[in-house]
């Protein structure tokens, strides 16, 4: 088992007792070579979904293992505040946070980025981008499961299933919801993106997710993150965020004005390389800080964000009209 599935059944088993602020869940399973992994998912607060909720999601890419760390240490350190905090668990009347902190087992267990059938489960939903101009490999194609981005054979994967039955049952009906989800692995800097994936073109809270940026920026004025459209540094075929967020569009959007903005963390692992260069030669040392001092730093300074988020979904009369924050 790998050391991330470890920690995340140690904190199941740390909060047993019963709670009606806290809900954990088997998923789905995933089998690969006669062996089943499991997707746990965290209800925390109130479980009414149409009250504001924050999405917090990690290891959809398995190489990527930093994403789910960060997810399961602010889990960890959260579920056991709510033991004791009564003013934590008065607000988690009024909010709830959901969470699936590892989505894809087979991929961190054995080290690779796709899932176990080979798919990229970032570029295997039904959604395609605009045409580049000329054929990139890494935006996701169909050729062969042996080779990186493949998007898979048709149909949705277990594990991309899971995450939209999740994410359409807990966060579309919600009247304001706000998702991160944790990667690692482009560049130097930590980008904060907002959608689309598939196209440059803004998308419709584009706004909306410049208002928080400026809030973000106000009230962290030191704050590390570069936030931009996703479109800004590559377009991708098959994003599952794109996907669930047009569908959010057509249905709980439509319907009754629903909020729903999935934001993505790319950790920029670049620098930790630059730094220690020698973990090049690892296969997961592209996409991960190695040494212990920069693991516990990245977990720390990504809490802070959590945290403001947690807010800000609570607070969406600060941003979600447009001009508001001129
Ligand atoms: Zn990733």
């Amino acid at each position: 088992m790998n050391q991330e599935l470890q920690l995340l059944e140690e904190i199941i088993s740390l909060n047993q007792d019963e709670d009606p602020l806290l809900k954990m869940q088997l998923l789905s399973e995933v089998q690969y070579k006669n062996q089943t992994y499991p997707i746990y998912s965290f209800i925390i607060g109130n479980p009414d979904p149409t009250l504001p909720t924050l999405g917090l999601f990690g290891g959809v890419h398995g190489l990527e293992r930093v994403g789910t760390q960060v997810v399961l240490q602010f889990l960890k350190s959260f579920l056991s505040e709510l033991k004791w905090n009564q003013v934590l668990r008065e607000s988690l009347k009024h909010y709830r946070i959901v969470s699936i902190p590892l989505i894809n087992p087979v991929g961190m267990t054995h080290l690779r980025r796709s899932n176990g059938r080979g798919v990229d489960l970032m570029r295997n939903a039904p959604v395609d981008s605009l045409p580049g101009k000329k054929y990139q490999i890494y935006r996701g194609h169909k050729i062969s499961p042996l080779l990186p981005w493949f998007r898979g054979y048709g149909e949705m994967e277990t594990e991309a299933r899971a995450l939209s039955y999740f994410v359409e049952k807990e966060m579309f009906p919600s009247k304001v919801a706000l998702s991160i989800d944790f990667h690692s692995g482009f560049g130097m800097k930590d980008r904060l993106w907002y959608p689309y994936a598939k196209t440059k073109e803004d998308f419709p809270f584009v706004n909306e997710a410049k208002n928080i940026s400026s809030l973000l920026n106000r009230t962290h004025a030191h704050h590390i993150y570069h936030i931009e459209p996703q479109s800004d540094s590559y377009t991708t075929h098959g994003d599952l965020w794109d996907y669930l967020f047009d569908r959010h569009q057509e249905t709980f959007f439509k319907q009754s004005k629903n909020i729903f903005i999935p934001w993505t963390l790319e950790m920029g692992s670049w620098i930790w390389l630059k730094k220690n260069p020698w973990q090049i030669f690892k296969r997961d040392g592209v996409f991960n800080p190695l040494v212990k001092h920069r693991e516990s730093r990245t977990m720390r300074r990504h809490f802070v964000l959590i945290d403001f988020f947690s807010k800000i979904v609570r607070n969406p009369e600060a941003w979600s009209q447009s001009n508001l924050l001129k």
